[in-house]
Parts: C-alpha cells; structure tokens; sequence
C-alpha cells in the first residue's frame, strides 16, 4: 500500500536549474556589459550576430527539431529587409514609423515562411531544400525586377530607429533583446509539447502520428513562427546595412545559418546559438579568410560531422557521458496502474469486417474479421509475412483497406489518418521501436501523451498557465508510465543509451499515456529474456485487466497461451483459426502450419 501510494520523484533531468541556465546567464551578462568596452567595431559584428540569431533561433525550430531541410531560408530576411525598408523609407505610400515597418517585415516573414513552409507537407528533405533554395532566388529576381519598391540594383536606404533604440548602443539593445527573446520563445517551444512533436516528427514520424502529432498543423506553426523571426530579423538588418541592395543576401548567408545550427547541434536551442555567434565572428578576426568562408562553412561542417556529429550541443552535454549502471533490470509494477489508466467506463469492442488489402500484386490481407474486446489479451499470431503487423497498420489508420471496415464500438475509424486514432485511444508499438534516440526517455513517453495537452502554440511560445499545467501533468504522467513498466530510473537518460528490451519497455509506457482503450503490441517480446517476458507477460496482462482491449502479436508461443483469452492464427492474409488457446494449441491444421510438432 505504502508501495503504490508513493508519489513517483519526477527526478528528470536529475541535475539543478541553474546548471542548465548557466551559459544563458553568462551569455545574457556578456551581452548586456559588451557596451561598457565601448568598441562600436566590436558593437557592430555583435548586432549583426544577434540579428542573425534572431532568424538563426525561428530556423533552428525548422532545422534542428522538425529536421526539415530549408536551406534558403535567407529569402526571409530578404523580404522582411525590403518591407520594413520599403515601408520606413516612403517608398509605397506615406513613410511607416520604422517600429511600425518593423512589424510588418515580420507578418510578412510569416506568411511567407508559410508559403515556403507547405511543400514540406509533402515533399522529401531533398527537393523541399531546392525548393526553398528556389524561393531565395526569386524574391532577389523580385527585389531586383521591381524597382519603384525595392530601387533594383542600386538599392533603398534602410530605416534609422528613433529613440530608445537609435543607432549605436540603442539600437545594440534593440538587437540583443530581440534576439533573448527569440531564444526565449524558440526554448519554450521546444520544451513544449510542440517541441518534442517536431523531433518526434523528425525521428521517429510514424510513432509521432499514432501519438496523436498532427504533422501538418504543427509544421505551419512553426514555419510562421521561423518566417515571422526571420522577416524581423530583417528588418534589424535593414537598418544595420543602413543601405540595402539584393547582392546584401547571398547564398553564403543562407549556408551561414544552416551550418550555424547544424553544428550547433540538432535538438538544442544553446549549440546552434554559439554556432551561429562562432560562424558570425570568425571570419571578422580572420579578415583574410572571408573570402574562403564558403569553403571554411564546409570544411567546418564536415570536422564536426566527423568528429562530433552532436555539435556543440554534444560536447556540452557532459550529463549524458555520466556511465550507466551495468546491470539493470527492468521491474514494472503493474499494481500502479489504475492511478494511470481511468477508472474504466465500459469499454467498447474494436472490430475488423472484411478487411482486404493488396500491394500490388502481393495480397497481404485476404479478407479478415477480428473482434478485440475490452479486458482481454487477443494474440495474433502467424508465420512471417502472414499480414499481423499490415492488420495493425490498417487498425493505425497507417493503411487504407481496399475493403472493409475499422469500428470502435459503433464509431467508423476512417483509413489515412494515423494522428485521428489518439483521439479514440487507440495505441500501438512498434516491431521495431521507434524511439526519438536524441531525446530522454522521458520526453519520450511524454510525447504519448500529446493530445491531452490544452494550451496553445501560443500559450507555449509564452509560457502562460495553460501550458504549465500541461507540463507539470504530462510530467507526473509519463514519470508514472515509467514507475508502471519498471524504468523510472533511466528517465533522463536519452534514449538511444538504452539497450534493446528496455526500448521495449519504453514503447509501452509511451502508449500508455494515451489511457488506451486499445492497445496493440507488435512482437513485444522480441529480444527479451526470458525473465523479461514473463515480467512483460503479468504486465500486459494487468492492462488488460485494467479494461483495455490488448491486440497482441507475438511469436514467443509460450507468452501467447499464458496471457491470451482469446487467440487468432493467420496465414496467407486469412484467418486460419480462432479461439481460446487450448482450442488453438489443439488445432490441427494450426499445428502443422505453425506451431511445429
Ligand atoms: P507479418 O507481420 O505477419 O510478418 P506483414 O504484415 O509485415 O507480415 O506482411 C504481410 C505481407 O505483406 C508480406 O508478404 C509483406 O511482404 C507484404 N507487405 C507488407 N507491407 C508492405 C508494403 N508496404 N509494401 C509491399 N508489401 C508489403
Ligand atoms: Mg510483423
């Protein structure tokens, strides 16, 4: 009873606040203090290093977290460059108050970053780089072509700010705070929800949709948040050059801040903004080298993708070289799990009519019916290549059905839409895990656990309660998951530190942060000991109990008849036999088929 009624320690991360704030207040104090040398060089190359670090943090979510490729994303200091200097300088209309113009460089980087954002949606990271390496272009051909806007080739004056920020120490504030504030919000994304959806996203896509990521919507978000960033950085720049002309926004500053982040690090807000300060400061106290930046870029990339493929990030990250402990063991504690799950309201039957479904010529499902009922194990079980996992795909939404149908209770589950079965509580593993290595295990079984945030991007991008109570609950959740599947322990251990059975494990508190009305496991035995299986077995078994119908799919037989009810055999797409497991253990054609002598 003391055992259950403990509160489980949320110790992740393990290590104390200001540790991890340290080099932000070092950072922030060089900052703030720099004006006292008053050196206006040193000044300069500064503002110009937290400009970019404005655009540098929005990309750095694009980049970094989400993994896309947009390797062009100069195009938006490009545009908010040219609105603000525009609109400031008279050139449509009135002139704009330049804070005013401000402003609108940065809607029009968000709409903009939107714009080039939607082919992400669809194409893969290579041809989406071209893509926005595309869009770069034409907005320079723009700037070029239009020349009552933009002045062409000769250029158009960028904005002076007036007080508090004008020109000198004023305007070096404007930019440092600008860019603390980017970072500010760029880290409370990332430590957000939203945040580990993108490197979810990235790493493990199909895991981040049966969690209930929705892709689309999260992506655009971002890319307006990136767009808005970079059009304000911009403008800041716009007036930095104090004279602007297309050739300002070359190729090399779009590789200048793509290169910033990746040897920065993926997945960290720190390493890409002493990436992007490094890559802004270098060549100034190497003036004989600008012209080689290019190659400098490359050649610096290529040592860091050789030597320390996590950036600088990595090399930071003292925390995670801290050696495990050798002997671990995985002790689940299935007794914790009606805190976890609901108090179970009658749970409803999952069913399968009729499913068809072939690639192209391979007939993986040959017309199936399942009925999954809430409160049994229901194994599936079949030689290799007899559609188990295709079942659970098409369950997933993974798969479209040629024929057939998906019901939960008397509700349709529409094909071709994965990130709609979270809502209906339907959770899955994977035959292999799919895991988010780069992250904690933690963060990892708190992406489970999506959906049932309620704050906003917007209440994240400015941590207001909403999304503090989001953090808080997810946290004591998905610390639970772990105290129920037996790795409390490891929860800030990134996860690809982990050996195989415990990823298994992983897998199953991640999925048990939905309160599953169904969960469907796919060989989760594989690679377990035998000691693990039977600790799986009883936990598995305690879901069940616990009013979640549970699909099962194994191979280990003696797993199967131990914690099955109810057993179907597959072959060739089709349902050779149903039943309890004596009647299975007992069926001849089963026998000879699959289960050996
Ligand atoms: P099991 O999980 O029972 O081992 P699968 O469901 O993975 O089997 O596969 C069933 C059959 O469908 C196999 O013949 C496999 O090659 C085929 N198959 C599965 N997925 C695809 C796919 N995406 N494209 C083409 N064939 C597939
Ligand atoms: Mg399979």
């Amino acid at each position: 009873m003391t055992d259950t009624a403990a509160p489980i320690q949320a110790r992740a991360g393990g290590t104390g606040w200001l540790e991890g704030k340290l080099a932000w207040i070092a950072l922030g104090l060089v900052g703030l203090l720099l004006p006292l040398l008053d050196d206006s060089y040193i000044g300069v190359i500064a503002q110009r290093a937290y400009i970019y670090w404005v655009l540098g943090a929005g990309l750095n979510l694009v980049v970094g977290y989400a993994g896309q490729i947009a390797i062009g994303w100069v195009s938006m200091l490009t545009l908010g460059a040219y609105t603000t200097a525009a609109l400031a300088a008279g050139n449509v209309g009135e002139p704009w108050h330049p804070y005013l113009a401000l402003v609108a460089g940065g809607v029009m980087g968000a709409v903009f970053g939107v714009v080039v954002g939607l082919p992400a949606l669809r194409l893969r990271t290579f041809y989406f780089a071209m893509t926005t390496l595309g869009f770069a272009t034409i907005v320079t051909q723009v700037a070029l072509a239009w020349k009552s806007v933009t002045g062409g080739g000769v250029g158009t004056p960028g904005p002076v700010f007036p007080w508090p920020f004008d020109p000198g120490w004023g305007f070096y504030y404007f930019c440092f705070f600008l860019a603390a504030i980017a970072t500010w919000m760029t880290a409370n994304i990332a430590s957000s929800r939203f945040g580990r959806g993108l490197i979810a996203i990235r790493d493990a896509e199909v895991a981040a949709e049966a969690s209930g990521v929705a892709k689309p919507k999260l992506l655009m978000m971002v890319f307006l948040l990136a767009g808005a960033l970079g059009g304000v950085a911009g403008g800041l720049f716009s007036s930095l050059q104090s004279y602007i002309t297309p050739d300002a926004f070359t190729f090399e500053m779009s590789v200048l801040f793509f290169i910033g982040i990746l040897i920065g690090g993926r997945g960290s807000i720190l390493g890409p903004a002493l990436g992007t300060l490094l890559l802004t400061v270098l060549p100034e106290f190497a003036a004989p080298l600008v012209q080689w930046s290019t190659f400098l870029y490359a050649a610096l990339l290529l040592l860091i993708v050789l030597v320390i493929p996590g950036g600088i990030a990595d090399l930071i990250d003292y925390k995670n070289r801290r050696p495990l402990e050798q002997h671990r063991e995985i002790a689940p504690r299935p007794e914790l799990l009606p805190r976890l799950l609901d108090e179970r309201r009658d749970g409803e039957v999952l069913s399968l009519k009729g499913i068809e479904l072939s690639f192209g010529g391979v007939r993986a499902i040959a017309g199936i019916d399942l009925e999954i009922r809430p409160g049994e194990v229901h194994g599936l079980i079949g030689p290799n290549g007899s559609g188990k996992t295709t079942t659970l795909n098409v369950i997933s939404g993974y798969y479209a059905p040629q024929k057939g149908e998906v019901r939960l209770g008397t509700a349709m589950l529409p094909p071709g839409a994965p990130h709609l079965r979270a809502p209906h509580r339907i959770a899955r593993t994977f035959q292999t895990p799919r895991l988010i290595g780069a992250a904690s295990v933690l963060e990892n079984v708190m992406v489970g656990g999506t959906i049932d945030g309620q704050g906003s991007f917007a209440e994240s991008l400015l941590t207001l309660p909403r999304h503090r109570r989001d953090e808080i609950q997810l946290r004591e959740a998905a610390m639970l998951a772990l105290a129920v599947v037996g790795l409390e322990s490891l929860a800030g251990v990134r996860a690809d530190r982990l050996q195989h059975s415990e990823l298994r494990f992983v897998e199953i508190a991640r999925a048990l942060m939905l309160r599953p009305a169904c969960l469907m496991l796919d060989e989760p035995a594989a690679g377990l000991s035998a000691e693990e299986i039977r600790r799986l077995g009883a936990l598995i078994k305690a879901v069940s109990r616990a009013g979640t119908a549970v699909l099962l799919v194994e191979h280990h037989a003696d797993l199967i008849f131990d914690i099955c009810d109810r057993v179907t055999v597959l072959n060739l797409g089709k349902v050779l036999a149903a039943g309890t497991p004596a009647e299975i253990r007992s069926h001849r054609e089963v026998v000879s088929a699959y289960l050996g002598a």
